[in-house]
């Protein structure tokens, strides 16, 4: 008889029950099996209890959320070189398939064939325990906690963003949007050398952290123009680059407009309307590179250095932990008190 595991498992849509699963077991020789510590609820968890499906992933079958996770190694398999029992570690949640054209490239988040936690059919990581490759778990410094481990998933995004839109030293650079993702682009452009960051959101609290964490000009849309405040701070100029991370619309249309003529616009939120008007002749006739963006790729070292030597405070953006047996309110909670929830993390 197999043992068994807590977990939060997703039946269809608003049915997510806390019961009893089996307890993963090492697959092959190089993986191991960690404890889960911390694993924060994202966007894409509240949108899966909702509706039971992002884009073309449906949940079809009983599948447990959470994808951005850090726990302690519990066992080793043979194989396993660079990690022991006792390790922390932060886990990458897309496992690629080594092989293929993007792979080898390096731009492994372009797999065809990756395994990504908590996307249909894969299960995730609200649960007690998860069987993971090893060249998938990054030791964490013993300066970072388990959350801060968890943090590196919506982080590496960032970084992913301002590493794609080629934010550098003495840059001037508007963040349009300030959740986790924003927030973390905030960080991330300025470990970059950033030194003009303007951020956009329609709520205070969100403006005041960003503010806290690197922001030197905010905006709230409620009340301002984003579209002024930008002109005002770079005379006129435009930024080098937009980190568009709203997925909003009227956002998209501001960041064609207040990048400088020639800069970048690094898309990075998610856009759910369908076929969105969007000012092509603008990024045409300005000369815009306009960048999309799919996960990260090779960003957790980078990550996890810039958390370990105190340049990027993922910390601040914890506002509510609750245990993994709460997580259905958790997820329901969270999903009807965006206002008041920066990221709100599972301590198993
Ligand atoms: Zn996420
Ligand atoms: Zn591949």
């Amino acid at each position: 008889m197999s043992e068994t595991m807590k977990a939060a498992v997703l039946y269809g849509v608003e049915v997510l029950r806390y019961e009893d699963r089996a307890k993963p077991t090492l697959q092959s020789p190089d993986e191991c099996l960690v404890k889960i510590g911390a694993c924060g609820i994202c966007g894409s968890d509240v949108h899966f209890y909702r509706h039971a499906k992002i884009g073309q992933f449906v949940v079809t079958s009983p599948m447990s959320l959470g994808h951005e996770s850090a726990g302690t190694v519990v066992e080793v398999g043979p194989a396993v070189k660079n990690l022991k029992v006792g390790d922390r570690v932060a886990i990458e949640p897309g496992v690629p398939c080594r092989k293929c054209e993007f792979c080898r490239s390096g731009r492994y988040n372009l797999c065809p064939d990756v395994v990504f936690l908590a996307c249909p059919p894969y299960d995730g990581a609200f649960a007690e325990y998860l069987a993971w490759p090893s060249d998938y778990l990054f030791k964490l410094p013993d300066n970072v906690s388990l959350e801060e481990g968890a943090m590196v998933e919506p982080f590496s995004v960032a970084l992913h963003a301002a590493r794609r839109a080629g934010v550098a030293a003495g840059h001037w650079v508007a963040v349009c949007g300030a959740g986790p993702i924003g927030l973390c682009a905030i960080m991330a452009a300025r470990a970059h050398g950033a030194t003009r960051i303007i951020v956009s959101d329609l709520v205070d609290s969100r403006l005041q952290l960003a503010r806290k964490l690197g922001a030197t000009h905010t905006v709230n849309l409620s009340h301002q123009n984003m579209r002024e405040a930008v002109a005002e701070v770079t005379a006129g100029r435009g930024v080098d680059i937009v980190l568009e991370c709203s997925g909003a619309i009227p956002a998209v249309h501001d960041a064609v407009e207040i990048v400088k003529q020639g800069g970048t616009v690094q898309l990075v939120g998610n856009i759910t309307a369908e076929m969105p008007q969007i000012p092509i002749q603008r990024m045409v006739e300005r000369e815009l590179t306009v960048s999309g963006l799919f996960r990260y790729a090779n960003c957790y070292p980078a990550s996890l250095e810039l958390i370990s030597a105190g340049l990027v405070n993922v910390k601040a953006l914890i506002t509510h932990r609750y245990p993994l047996s709460e997580t259905p309110t958790a997820i329901k909670w969270v999903d009807e008190n965006k206002d008041k929830v920066i990221k709100a993390i599972i301590e198993p």
